[in-house]
């Protein structure tokens, strides 16, 4: 990604070798995120030129200095980085480390707590002279590439046996979604939940709560199709935000005194405001939808003040280390069938995969490097 707002281009780039804590990873596939399209359009503040791209997996081709439990051959999802230090990620609660924007979104490589360390990316001139730094180590992966360097802490081993061109969203989006429900909210079986927005976390979302147990499971989108999608994958209602006039008035017809679990997916500031104004009394509402940094919402004191929570969740709130492998596990048992989600392109038709994510074509699209 060289220019704001794109296009997405593929160029030789050379990558160093792993150094200490870090692992070279050879991409079998990587998904698209929006967060990918969000740095893309420069609502992070990610420097460019920049190698995107971190729902990868792969097939681990070294390892640096230092590094135990991951090793050459190895089947791998990566996902995002967390410093493993600071007073989050001393609670495990790793998703939402003090680092967590340096770590992912810097551009830069990182050894202790020193973030400035250029990425491991450069590219040479025509005459194969002076080279250029590169900003990559995107959610220490940069996957849309053939080769990668991640750390031995992001990456996650999973059995040989697992299809890595399916599973290779679970490292943002899909634990995204799941996550907010089975780490985060924990509803109680039958307990009401309502998901605003059927993308690749709202549907993982639904998805995770049928098989709590969740009754009724709402689903709120635009798009008819994912709203069908929606029902095949759990949901017991869902509602076409586009043709109801109040989407709040519309969802109380199901839940009169409103719903006890909400997610909020979409990132609309106004679609956050109904779905906290449709909570019951200690009703749950988890922010899982990015926003451009800056944007505000509005929300009624009074019906804060009855017991009602707000819970910003990051990546599901999840240890990727065990979560990841009990969603593969899922997925191998039929209950978490996100191969209906996927659609596959060549990376050399990447604006083509990104053209499917924002126009809701396809929820989550997934680019095959080999
Ligand atoms: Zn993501
Ligand atoms: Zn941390």
């Amino acid at each position: 990604m060289r220019k704001k707002n794109g296009p997405f281009t593929l160029e030789p780039l050379e990558l160093d070798p792993p150094s200490e804590g870090e692992v070279l990873v050879r991409i079998a596939a990587c998904g698209i995120c929006r967060a990918d399209l969000s740095v893309r359009d420069q609502h992070y503040p990610t420097p460019l030129p920049v190698v995107l791209g971190h729902e990868g997996a792969g097939v681990v081709e070294g390892v640096g200095k230092g590094v135990k439990t991951v090793s050459v051959g190895d089947h791998v999802l990566m996902t995002f980085a967390f410093c493993g230090q600071c007073p989050s990620c001393a609670l495990g609660v790793i998703a939402t480390c003090w680092h967590h924007m340096e770590m992912n979104f810097s551009g830069k490589r990182y050894s202790g707590h020193d973030w400035s360390i250029p990425a491991p990316l450069f590219q040479y001139d025509a005459n194969g002279g002076v080279r250029e730094q590169i900003n990559g180590a995107f959610f220490n992966q940069s996957a849309f590439a053939t080769h990668a360097i991640a750390t031995e802490a992001n990456v996650v081993v999973i059995d040989k046996s697992a299809d890595l061109q399916t599973l290779a969203p679970l490292g943002c989006g899909f634990q995204t979604g799941a996550g907010a429900i089975m780490n985060v909210l924990r509803p109680e079986v039958g307990a009401s939940l309502l998901v605003t927005g059927a993308g690749s976390a709202g549907l993982a979302a639904v998805m995770a709560a049928k098989i709590i147990g969740c009754d009724p499971i709402i689903i709120l989108d635009t798009v008819d199709s994912k709203l069908r999608l929606a029902l095949d994958l759990g949901a017991t209602h869902v509602i076409n935000g586009s043709k109801t006039k109040d989407a709040v008035s519309a969802v109380k017809t199901i839940c009169p005194h409103g719903v006890a679990y909400a997610i909020e997916g979409t990132g609309n500031p106004a679609v956050f405001r109904n779905t906290v104004d449709v909570l019951q009394p200690t009703g749950v509402c988890g922010l899982i939808g990015g926003a451009p940094q800056g944007t505000e919402v509005a929300f009624d004191m009074t019906h804060l003040l009855f017991g009602r929570t707000v819970k910003g969740i990051l990546q599901g709130g999840s240890r990727p280390k065990s979560f990841l492998p009990k969603l593969t596990k899922l997925h191998q048992q039929g209950r978490f069938p996100i191969e209906k989600l996927i659609a596959h392109y060549e990376f050399s038709n990447i604006e083509a995969a990104v053209d499917a994510l924002s126009t809701g074509h396809v929820i989550k699209p997934v680019l095959t490097m080999q």
